[in-house]
C-alpha cells in the first residue's frame, strides 16, 4: 500500500475541542510529510466477508416486496395444529423490549398450512413448570400484553458440567474482566438457568468476518454471566485465531457425521476462547471442509455448512446433550432446526427448542437437490414443498435460510426496524410471504457491544483513555489520529467512515460525503476494504486522487487497530448505508462520543436519534439522521453535523455526552433474548 511521495504540507494548527472550536489560533504552517509512511494498512483479511455473497447469486437478484403466497386464510388464529405440533401463532410473544415498530399496515399474515415441527415440550430436566400463556398473541410491533421480563440475576456460572452435557467438569479458563447484569427487582421470580448451545460459522476473535461473530462473542458471555451454561459449537478452521484459544484439547475422537451413503469421521476440540466454552469439529475427509485459508468463497459453501450443522447435530446426539436451546445463526447453521425436527427427533432428542437469528437477509444459501442426498433429508417431494424448504423463487431450489424461518420455534433479526423491513418493508429478498407466515414468532433485538473492548475508558489501543467525564481527553486521540494519518492539525471536525466497501454500506454517498466533507471545512477519514476488486479499484482511485489533499486521508485495507483510534478520534461517523440489518459502526462511535450521521434504515433507525428532529426527549438524541439516500439526504444531515460543530459548540458537547451516557451493551438484548429462551421453553 505504498504511497507515492506528496508536497502535502500539514498546517500544524491546533486542535480544539467541540466546545471550543471559535476560539481557535492557527499557527503556521510546520511539517511536510508523506502519508504513506503513516499509513500502516493490513492485508484485507476481511476480504473474505463478501465472498460468500458468491455462493447464493439467485436472491442477490431479488427485488421487493412479494405478496405473501402461502396460506390463503385471512383467520390467521383459526389454524388447527395437528397432533404433536404447535404454532407460534397461538402463543404469546416474549417480551422483546424493542419490538416496537413502525406502524404495520399489511393484513394479517396467513397462516394456515404452514409445517410447525414442533413438538410438545418435554418436561425439562429440572422438572421446571409449564407456564400458561397468559395472553392472546401479537404481531411483532403491534401493542399486546406480554410476560413480565426475567431480571432475576443469576449465580456466577459454576464451571462444573452440565447435568446434560455429558462432559468432565472443563479446566479453568484464563478469568477476565466481565460486567455484572443490572441488579433485578425484587419482586422477580427466580428462573432456573438454561443450558444454551450457540451453533455458529462465526464468533469473534477466533473466526470473525462480520458482525455476527461480534455478537455470538458478546452474547454469549451475557447469557453465561446471567447464570445460564453456554456452550458454542464451531468449525476447526484452519484459520482459526489460535493464539485466543486456551487449553484446547480432543475431546470427542470418533464422531461419525452421515453424508451421503456414507459417514464422515470427525474429532472434536474443547477450548476456551476468553472464558467461552467452545466445541470445533474438525471433519477427516478430502473434502477439507475447513481447512482453505478462508473461511467463506467457496463454490460449495452451502454443502461446507450443512455438513457442519449435522455435525454439530450428531455431536450433540452422540455426547447425550440435551441443551434447553439451540441457537444458530444465519444461513449456514439455519439447517440446524431441520435436522432436529426431521431426524433427532424421532430418536428422542424432544427437548431442545431452537431460536434462529438472522444477521442479514441478503445471504440465504440456496441450493438443489444435491443437499437432500448430502445430509440424509431423503424425501424431496417433502422438502421441495414450498410451506418448508422449496425457495419462494426458483422452484426447483432449496432455500437453508428459509428453512430455519420455518422450523425454528423463534426467528430474531438483529433490529426490529430490519424486522419490519424484511417482513414489510421490501428488504425480505423474496422471504417476505414465510415471514409474514411464521410472524406470530418473528421479532428483531437490537446487538450489544462488548463494553470490554469498546470502551474509550479502558480502550489499551488509545493513546489516551477518556469517558464522558473527563471527554476533553478525547481530543488527545484526534490529534494522535491526525499524526497517525498526516492529516493537518487545524480546527476542524473530523467526519469518518468505516466499514465494508460493499454496495450495502452506501458507498456514492460516501464517496460524495468526502468531497462534501472538504469542502465545508471538514477533515475525512476512511477505513475500510471490498472483496470486489472493481470497488478497491475506485477507492484506490480516489485515494491517489486526494493523496495531496491536507484534510483527508483514505486507508484501503482491514486494520483493528486502527478502526480504534479512528473511533476516539474522530468527531463524526458516518453511516449511510443502503441497508443496515443492525450496525455495529453506530454503536461503537456512540459509546466514543464521535456522532453518528446515520440513514434512516434498519438498526440505524433504532439506535440514532436526530438532534433536531426526533420524538426522543432532548437526553436521548445522540446524532443525525437522512431519509432519501441521495446527495441532498445526505448533505441535510451532515451539514448540520458540520454547522453544529462550528456554531454551536455547546450543543455538540451535550449531542456526545447523550451518545456515551447511552447504553447499548449487551445487557438489554441478553435479556430480550432470555425472553424468547423462556417464551419458546414454556410453549
Ligand atoms: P457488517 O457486519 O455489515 O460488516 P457492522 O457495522 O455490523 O457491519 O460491523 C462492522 C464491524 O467491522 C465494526 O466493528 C467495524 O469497526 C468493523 N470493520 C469494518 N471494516 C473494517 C476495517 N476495514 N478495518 C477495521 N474494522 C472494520
Amino acid at each position: 500500500m505504498a504511497k507515492k511521495p506528496t508536497s502535502k504540507k500539514r498546517t500544524a494548527a491546533k486542535e480544539t475541542p467541540a466546545a471550543k472550536p471559535t476560539k481557535t489560533t492557527t499557527k503556521p504552517a510546520a511539517a511536510t510529510g508523506r502519508k504513506a509512511a503513516a499509513s500502516k494498512a493490513k492485508p484485507a483479511s476481511r476480504s473474505e466477508s463478501q465472498a460468500s455473497a458468491g455462493s447464493v447469486p439467485p436472491e442477490a437478484k431479488r427485488a421487493t416486496a412479494a405478496t405473501p403466497a402461502q396460506g390463503t386464510s385471512s383467520k390467521p388464529l383459526q389454524h388447527r395444529p395437528r397432533a404433536g405440533e404447535e404454532t407460534a401463532a397461538l402463543r404469546p410473544m416474549p417480551r422483546v423490549h424493542s419490538f416496537a415498530q413502525p406502524a404495520v399496515t399489511t393484513a394479517p399474515a396467513a397462516v394456515t398450512a404452514a409445517p410447525a415441527p414442533i413438538a410438545k415440550p418435554a418436561p425439562t430436566r429440572r422438572g421446571k413448570p409449564k407456564r400458561a400463556p397468559t395472553t392472546e398473541p401479537a404481531a411483532p410491533g403491534l401493542e399486546q400484553p406480554v410476560p413480565p421480563p426475567l431480571e432475576t440475576p443469576q449465580p456466577e456460572p459454576t464451571r462444573e458440567a452440565h447435568p446434560d452435557s455429558g462432559y468432565e467438569p472443563e479446566p479453568e479458563p484464563h478469568p477476565e474482566p466481565r460486567h455484572e447484569p443490572s441488579p433485578a427487582p425484587a419482586d422477580q421470580p427466580h428462573r432456573p438457568s438454561l443450558f444454551i448451545v450457540q451453533i455458529t460459522p462465526e464468533m469473534a476473535p477466533v473466526a470473525k468476518v462480520g458482525g455476527l461473530a461480534d455478537v455470538v462473542f458478546g452474547l454469549s458471555r451475557e447469557l453465561a454471566i446471567r447464570g445460564n451454561h453456554v456452550e458454542i459449537i464451531l468449525p476447526k478452521y484452519d484459520t482459526l485465531r489460535y493464539d485466543h484459544i486456551y487449553e484446547l484439547h480432543e475431546v470427542y475422537r470418533d464422531l461419525w457425521v452421515p453424508w451421503y451413503e456414507g459417514a464422515v469421521h470427525c474429532t472434536v476440540y474443547f477450548g476456551f476462547v476468553h472464558d467461552r466454552k467452545c466445541f470445533f469439529i474438525e471433519p477427516h475427509s478430502h473434502d477439507n471442509f475447513f481447512n482453505r485459508g478462508s473461511i467463506y468463497g467457496f463454490a460449495d459453501d452451502v454443502l461446507r455448512y450443512a455438513f457442519f450443522s449435522r455435525a454439530a447435530m450428531e455431536f450433540l446426539w452422540k455426547a447425550g446433550k440435551h441443551p434447553d436451546i439451540i441457537h444458530c445463526h444465519d444461513w449456514q447453521t439455519a439447517l440446524v432446526p431441520v435436522f432436529l425436527y426431521e431426524l433427532y427427533q424421532q430418536l428422542g432428542m424432544t427437548h431442545p427448542r431452537v431460536c434462529l437469528t438472522i444477521h442479514n437477509y441478503k445471504h440465504q444459501g440456496v441450493t438443489g437437490a444435491e443437499l437432500l442426498r448430502a445430509t440424509g433429508l431423503h424425501q424431496p417431494e417433502r422438502f421441495f414443498d414450498r410451506l418448508r424448504m422449496g425457495d419462494n423463487q426458483h422452484k426447483d431450489a432449496l432455500n437453508l435460510l428459509k428453512a430455519g424461518v420455518v422450523y425454528s420455534n423463534f426467528v430474531a433479526t438483529v433490529s426490529p426496524r430490519y424486522a419490519f423491513e424484511t417482513k414489510d418493508g421490501g428488504q425480505g429478498f423474496g422471504l417476505e410471504p414465510t415471514l409474514h407466515t411464521h410472524h406470530m414468532k418473528y421479532g428483531g433485538v437490537v446487538n450489544g457491544i462488548d463494553y470490554d473492548v469498546w470502551n474509550p475508558e479502558v480502550d489499551h489501543h488509545l493513546p489516551t483513555r477518556y469517558g464522558v467525564d473527563n471527554i476533553d481527553a478525547k481530543y488527545d486521540n484526534k490529534r494522535a489520529l491526525r499524526h497517525r494519518l498526516m492529516l493537518a492539525d487545524n480546527e476542524k471536525p473530523i467526519v469518518a467512515f468505516i466499514g465494508r466497501l460493499d454496495p450495502q454500506k452506501g458507498l456514492e454517498l460516501v464517496r460524495h460525503a468526502i468531497f462534501y466533507s472538504l469542502e465545508r471545512g471538514a477533515q475525512f477519514v476512511l477505513l475500510g476494504s471490498s472483496p470486489y476488486q472493481g470497488i478497491n479499484n475506485d477507492f484506490w482511485g480516489l485515494k491517489h486522487m486526494l493523496n495531496d489533499s491536507p484534510d483527508c486521508h483514505l486507508e484501503i485495507g482491514f486494520d483493528e487497530d486502527l478502526s480504534h483510534l479512528i473511533y476516539a478520534g474522530a468527531d463524526i461517523m458516518l453511516v449511510p448505508s443502503q441497508f443496515e440489518p443492525c450496525g455495529l459502526t453506530q454503536l461503537i462511535a456512540l459509546r466514543y462520543g464521535t456522532i453518528p450521521v446515520v440513514r434512516t434504515v434498519g438498526g440505524l433507525a433504532d439506535t440514532v436519534f436526530d438532534k433536531d428532529h426526533s420524538d426522543r426527549p432532548l437526553h436521548e438524541r445522540n446524532g443525525y439522521r437522512f431519509d432519501n439516500y441521495d446527495a441532498a439526504g445526505l448533505e441535510s444531515a451532515l451539514g448540520r453535523a458540520i454547522d453544529c460543530y462550528y456554531q454551536f459548540p455547546d450543543h455538540f458537547r451535550e449531542l456526545m455526552k447523550n451518545a456515551m451516557r447511552a447504553d447499548y451493551s449487551w445487557n438489554h438484548p441478553g435479556q430480550d433474548y432470555l425472553n424468547i429462551y423462556d417464551f419458546i421453553r414454556n410453549r
